[in-house]
């Protein structure tokens, strides 16, 4: 009998040792990226969404500005699309209006810190305070607090991620498509690097702080429109992935109002048209 005690003890001291080793391994996997994750976790980084259907989010950082941001909203509402700013709090705490607007007129909001630091080499206390501050300055402008986040530069290490997911709830937002706007390159060069990249399920970064950026919008919308391509939020975009097919073969000549419906399911309906092409 205590034979049998003493090794039970043995054995469940052995096995809170090794349960304790293993919660105590520093979380190395997470130095490559977000593609990592398993399926039964939720993915929280974003560079691009695959779905089915001409679907792409343009998103505006670094804003607003007093005089740029009022008219590339005219310019979407014109257009009839929907985008998604990512706001600076300084920014939004001195042009409250123009957040307000944008978010009246149907454009998501999203949290870009309070004043464009490296997230990657601050403390969490540093980065907790610029998304709080931010976070709030979006709530007092808007009415809404953000549920997406995009780091300044991209830059955050994978243990941020998780716990700015975890204590914010926010979906980190990145991207696929980049013209390198903020270098001001002139609009042409601006629209022509977006028409290149952009395919179904992209997620385009521009930033609303630079006339060269405005100036290309107007032939960029149309050129993406012409090309079928639409318009939705990151949300939305987010809302409409579907996985990925195992067979690669997509068909050619479907019935393109069937894809021209979002689906929203997990399908297993394959899909009927090929989305644009993207670039030439
Ligand atoms: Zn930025």
């Amino acid at each position: 009998m205590s034979i049998y005690r003493l090794l039970f003890f043995c054995f469940a001291t052995l096995v809170v040792t090794a349960g304790e080793g293993a919660q105590s391994t520093p979380t190395t996997h997470g130095t490559t990226q977000e593609n990592r994750t398993t399926s039964e976790e939720p993915r929280i980084t974003f560079n691009s969404v695959h779905v089915d259907g001409p679907y792409i989010a343009m998103t505006f950082d670094d804003g607003p500005s007093a005089t740029l941001t009022p008219k590339l909203l005219d310019l979407l509402a014109a257009h009839h699309i929907k985008a998604t700013f990512f706001v600076i709090g300084e920014n939004v705490a001195d042009h409250p209006d123009i957040v307000a607007r944008a978010a009246r007129e149907g454009h998501e909001i999203g949290n870009h810190s309070w004043s464009h630091p490296n997230f990657a080499k601050m403390s969490a206390e540093s980065v907790r305070s610029q998304l709080q501050r931010t976070d709030d300055a979006i709530k007092n402008a808007t009415g809404n607090r953000p549920t997406l986040m995009r780091p300044p530069y991209g830059s955050v290490t994978e243990r941020e991620k998780r716990w700015i997911h975890d204590e914010f709830g926010y979906r980190i937002i990145l991207w696929d498509v980049d013209p390198y706007d903020w270098k001001r390159p002139g609009p042409a060069v601006v629209r022509n690097r977006i028409l290149k990249e952009t395919q179904p399920g992209s997620i385009v970064l521009s930033h609303d702080i630079h006339p060269g950026t405005i100036e290309a919008m107007p032939s960029t919308f149309d050129a993406l429109e012409a090309k079928g391509f639409k318009f939705v939020t990151v949300s939305e975009l987010i809302r409409m992935a579907v996985p990925k097919a195992s067979h690669p073969s997509p068909q050619l000549g479907g019935n393109a109002a069937a894809s021209a419906i979002p689906s929203v399911s997990p399908s297993s309906t394959p899909s009927p048209t090929q989305p644009p092409s993207p670039g030439r």
